[in-house]
């Protein structure tokens, strides 16, 4: 039996687990996509103590610290159920596999939206992708859009702009919601042209990606030449589990926490971007921050609440 089972390999997993091990918890750490959306940062600049470093090699450190205590069983599998009973919790993996544990942690993170256009499921990864950073480098000297206005999308130009030829940056409104630090970086760039107060409506090619159309023209045409797309419109918070476990989600969507990180089912906390914590400002610094108030608040569940029959309030 686990104290705490984390469930999200990501920066507030990986920090919860630190918290947890030092709590001296019996910790399992287990998720499918190793460093989480962490890893497709190109550049992370807002990481105290790390005037720039690469998301992976970032994610690698917090890998390394977190399996670096005997109380954390690290295992990269997918959970598919989690089940609370007598407050115990049962939670299977893909393989039919159970473990129990008092407590869980979701760190769950959230998915890609797709941009729903005609052409796009057909040309996923045929030109079609959701991250710019993890994929510019193979459209060197290509010309490339990239679609959406914040953080992911910017970011994703100025770096497509360092090996495509030509990147077009497209957004439905006339101003970004990304940092000022990245907008400056693509302003600075000539092969970046900016589309803005425009949607992309279809995407076109066969057998890949050759184009995209317009709901207004560009320069006198509705059709762009293109040979990638990179789809940056945001995420939407991994909840599945979280909701078949009985866990209340916000109007957003996102799990509901309270200060505590302490989801409305006992025993059961959330930490990063699933949550609606931290005014929904999914950084590495506010998902490390959660993570660490996730493991303080399953530390002080367990030493307060017996394991059989206890309960918590719900403090919203
Ligand atoms: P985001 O901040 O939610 O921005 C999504 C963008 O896509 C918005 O500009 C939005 O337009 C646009 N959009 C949404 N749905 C659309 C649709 N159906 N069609 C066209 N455009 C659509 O998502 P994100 O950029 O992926 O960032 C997510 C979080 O990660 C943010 O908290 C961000 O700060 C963080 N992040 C941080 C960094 C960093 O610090 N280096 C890097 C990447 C991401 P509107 O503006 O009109 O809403």
């Amino acid at each position: 039996m686990f104290d705490v089972i984390i469930v999200g390999l990501g920066c507030a997993g990986y920090t919860a687990a630190i918290y947890s091990a030092r709590y001296k918890l019996k910790t399992l750490l287990v998720g499918l996509d190793e460093g989480g959306l962490g890893n497709t940062a190109a550049e992370v600049g807002n990481w105290p103590g790390e005037i720039e470093i690469r998301g992976p090699d970032l994610m690698e450190k917090f890998k390394k610290h977190a399996v670096s205590f005997e109380e954390v069983t690290h295992k990269q599998a997918r959970v598919d159920k989690i089940v609370k009973e007598k407050d115990v919790f049962t939670v299977t993996f893909q393989s039919g596999e159970t473990v129990q544990g008092k407590t869980i942690i979701l760190a769950t993170g959230s998915n890609k939206r797709h941009l729903g256009v005609p052409g796009e499921d057909r040309l996923s990864g045929k030109g079609v992708t959701y991250c710019a950073t993890c994929d510019a480098f193979f459209y060197r000297n290509k010309t490339v859009a990239v679609i959406g206005g914040g953080d992911s999308a910017v970011e994703g130009a100025a770096i497509a702009a360092q090996v495509a030829k030509k990147v077009y940056l497209i957004h439905r409104r006339g101003e970004f919601r990304a940092e000022p630090y990245w907008v400056d970086r693509v302003k600075a760039k000539d092969n970046i042209s900016f589309v803005l107060n425009t949607n992309v409506v279809e995407i076109l090619g066969d057998p890949k990606v050759s184009g995209i159309k317009l709901d207004k023209p560009f320069e006198g045409s509705d059709t762009l030449a293109v040979d990638g797309v990179f789809i940056e419109i945001g995420a939407n918070p991994a909840t599945a589990l979280a909701i078949a476990l009985g866990c209340e989600v916000d109007a957003k969507g996102y799990l509901k926490v309270n200060g505590a990180q302490q989801s409305t089912v006992a025993g059961v906390f959330g930490a990063g971007d699933v949550t609606n914590a931290s005014n929904y400002f999914a950084q590495f610094a506010t998902a490390a921050g959660e993570g660490s108030t996730a493991a303080n608040s399953a530390f002080n569940y367990l030493s307060t609440v017996p394991v059989q029959g206890g309960s918590m309030s719900g403090g919203f």
